[in-house]
């Protein structure tokens, strides 16, 4: 006997369950409800109405194109909206909140007056709901296969999905195999998702005899005792769940069982061990094949892979995890993008400055570090005279520059910048190449300003990160204004006429710089508004690098001050920023959006120079030394090897210009030019390829 499988409750659960705050006598009584549509209209229909009848009243194209629907009770302001909830057991099972906005079944009676939005595929939220739904087929399918399994949950993730099973024999591949191939006949089935509901403690007995324990333990914790517990059904199969789910398993069109992996029941390696199955489900074929192609791609992109490969960087296991080793082609690179950033801030206005990699906790009890942030810096070192800590961030040390002399209006506004070396705490196992990391390197930056300044100062620093990203070869770019939550006041420092200054001035910078931006209330941090700016890569992944961020708090708590044009002391306005974000993580996106081969620019080395045999040592220490005195990157490849090997070398390490040369070639004072990505472009004069490449140099050309 399947476990799962039950026989069918009776109709009275269902309409208990939809007493909902006004109590079952109210959809008696109501004989209609007002349904406010997205497009201002609203619709006055009969309590009981489904979204998937108020959807074919509007358009059958709409009806079959809806997923599920996503309500919003009247009386309730923008509340969290669902798709920031974790996967968790609780958002899974716990009853929902009947005042904030959630996603229902499309055969959902609706009962009272309400916000109805149809979510279509369109709509992120739509997925997860095809993904969780894709989690009850395979349980289906893992159900008739192996009727002995007991069953986990089974959320969507950010990526797909997963159900944990507990059967003594662990699956094998070929099981995998098989249960693919039977979540496609429940799929084709077109079985309807039907809610149901029965009394908990029913549900509770029937799971107890089954031996259903993970079941047994979800109900009595997510559940009230006296409750009614509610079920999904797709033909023979019933799980404990809240739903949402598609209106029938047709709708899970395109999915794939991924991988395996084991997990202890409840996180516990004393409990049973439960054999987690991956899956991944689409709308559509076509998504899921670029979904895959996608994976692919990125894998060969990986920036640990090709930092190995190409010698760039590495974690040492002797001196800790989190800490980046540069070999001397990552550090060539480092070098070129750092020597850019400070030449551009010079010539933009920026001033210079070193400081320290410690200071005494003192340092960090005044700027705050050591309360609110304590939690992300490394413990504290003890010396004869006090405790020092390494600095989590630079701010407090350029307020400290700032600060040694006076600073009257004239001097404003003061932009300090340093490639500042930071230390933060990352648990172990958290750290991830060089995007997570216990050491790196900010390119921070600290505008001290007057409030008449700002604005200009805004504009500056996004042209700045437009700059890089443009200079880098990003071509698409997304920007977040991050703002308060003005009904939060106490959450967050500085007064409302601070606020409303720094709010206003970063909105007008980027009206004045004509960029879209979305705004996200309640994202600030509560010293002040940023902007964000998330870079596109060329596979199309999101990365947040560059911020520039207000500061309301340590202006204050370091009582900076300038003495105004009334000869009055004032207190500056203050901006973070920082455009890489970090050297080492701009780094790894560098090396995955060109996939180890960088522009001529950046390449460590630019040009591979391959003799065709001994005899022409002398013609290649001749090309080099041209090359070098023309400023370009040479690496000689003089070993005793056959030509082809050599080129191969250069080629694997990505070089962008491998120049081969024999008796003609040196007859003839022209190398033979091997380009990247493009093969053999034939024999060239040696001044003409140099020309070249001194101007694809000059222009940061990332083609060659
Ligand atoms: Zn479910
Ligand atoms: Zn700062």
């Amino acid at each position: 006997m399947y476990s799962n499988w039950r026989g069918a409750v009776s109709s009275m659960y269902w309409l208990f369950s939809f007493r909902g705050r006004n109590g079952f006598l109210d959809i008696m009584s109501t004989q209609t409800i007002a349904v406010h549509l997205p497009d201002g209209s609203i619709r006055e229909v009969p309590a009981g109405t489904t979204p998937l009848e108020i959807a074919n009243s509007i358009s059958p194209r709409l009806a079959a194109a809806s997923v599920v629907a996503r309500l919003t009770p009247l009386s309730v302001a923008a509340v969290k909206s669902a798709s920031d909830e974790e996967p968790s057991e609780a958002a899974m099972y716990a009853a929902e909140d009947a005042a904030a906005p959630r996603l229902v079944d499309l055969a959902t009676p609706l009962t009272a007056d309400t916000k109805l939005e149809l979510v279509t595929e369109k709509d992120p939220e739509a997925l997860k709901v095809v993904r969780h739904s894709a989690a009850h087929v395979m349980a289906t399918a893992v159900l008739e296969l192996f009727p002995e399994t007991k069953l986990g949950h089974g959320p969507a993730t950010d990526s797909g999905f997963f159900y944990d099973f507990y059967r003594e024999k662990p699956f094998t591949p070929e099981d995998l195999a098989l249960i693919q191939a039977k979540m496609a006949e429940v799929v084709a089935r077109d079985e309807p998702f039907v809610r149901e509901y029965e009394p908990r403690e029913q549900a509770l007995a029937e799971f107890e005899r089954d031996g259903d324990f993970m079941k047994t333990h979800f109900v009595t914790k997510f559940t009230e005792p006296g409750s009614e517990v509610s079920f999904y059904r797709n033909g023979k199969f019933v799980d404990f769940c809240r739903g949402p789910h598609v209106p029938s398993t047709g709708r899970v069109k395109a999915v794939k069982v991924t991988t395996l992996a084991g997990a202890y029941w409840l996180g516990d390696e004393k409990n049973p061990q439960l054999q987690r199955v991956y899956g991944t489900a689409f709308f559509s074929q076509k998504e899921m094949d670029a979904h895959f192609a996608r994976l692919e791609e990125a894998a060969k992109r990986d920036h640990r892979v090709l930092g190995k490969q190409l010698d760039l960087f590495s974690i040492q296991e002797l001196a800790g995890a989190g800490l980046i080793f540069w070999h001397p082609k990552g550090a060539m690179i480092r070098k070129i993008m750092e020597d850019w950033m400070r030449d551009e801030c010079v010539r933009r206005g920026y001033q210079l400055v070193y400081t320290p990699h410690v200071a005494r906790v003192n340092l960090w009890q005044t700027s705050g570090h050591e309360g609110f942030y304590a939690g992300n810096m490394f413990t504290p070192m003890e010396l004869d005279d006090a405790n020092y800590r390494m600095k989590p961030m630079n701010c407090p040390f350029h307020i400290l520059i700032y600060k040694n002399s006076p600073k009257s209006y004239r001097d404003l506004p003061v932009r300090y910048a340093e490639l500042g070396n930071v230390y933060r705490y990352e648990r172990s196992g958290t750290m991830h190449g060089l995007l997570r990391v216990r050491g790196f390197t900010q390119d921070d930056a600290h505008i001290f300003c007057t409030p008449g300044q700002i604005e200009d100062e805004v504009v500056a620093c996004i042209d700045f990160a437009e700059a890089v990203l443009q200079t880098f070869g990003f071509k698409e770019f997304k920007v977040e204004l991050s703002t308060w939550d003005p009904n939060d006041r106490a959450h967050y420092a500085g007064s409302d006429d601070n606020w409303n200054l720094a709010v206003g001035s970063l909105e007008r910078a980027l009206d004045r710089k004509g960029i879209a931006y979305k705004t996200i209330p309640g994202e600030a941090a509560f010293y002040g508004p940023k902007i964000d700016v998330k870079l596109v890569d060329v596979l199309g992944r999101l990365w947040q690098l560059s911020t520039v961020q207000f500061d309301f708090n340590l202006p204050a708590r370091f009582e900076l001050e300038y003495v105004g044009e009334d000869g009055g002391r004032h207190q500056p306005v203050m901006v973070h920023r920082a455009l890489f974000g970090s050297v080492e993580r701009f780094f790894g996106v560098l090396i995955e959006h060109y996939a180890g081969a960088f522009p001529l620019w950046l390449a460590p080395v630019q040009v591979g120079l391959v003799p065709i045999s001994e005899k022409h040592k002398s013609y290649a220490e001749k090309v080099e030394k041209a090359l070098k005195d023309a400023g370009l990157r040479v690496e000689v490849d003089d070993r005793n090897e056959k030509m082809n090997a050599k080129i191969r070398d250069f080629a694997n390490q990505k070089t962008p210009y491998i120049l081969v040369f024999g008796d003609k070639e040196e007859a003839a004072d022209a190398v033979s030019v091997r380009t990247r990505g493009k093969g053999d472009q034939g024999s060239m004069p040696l001044a003409e390829f140099i020309a070249k490449a001194q101007g694809l140099v000059g222009e940061k050309s990332t083609e060659l």
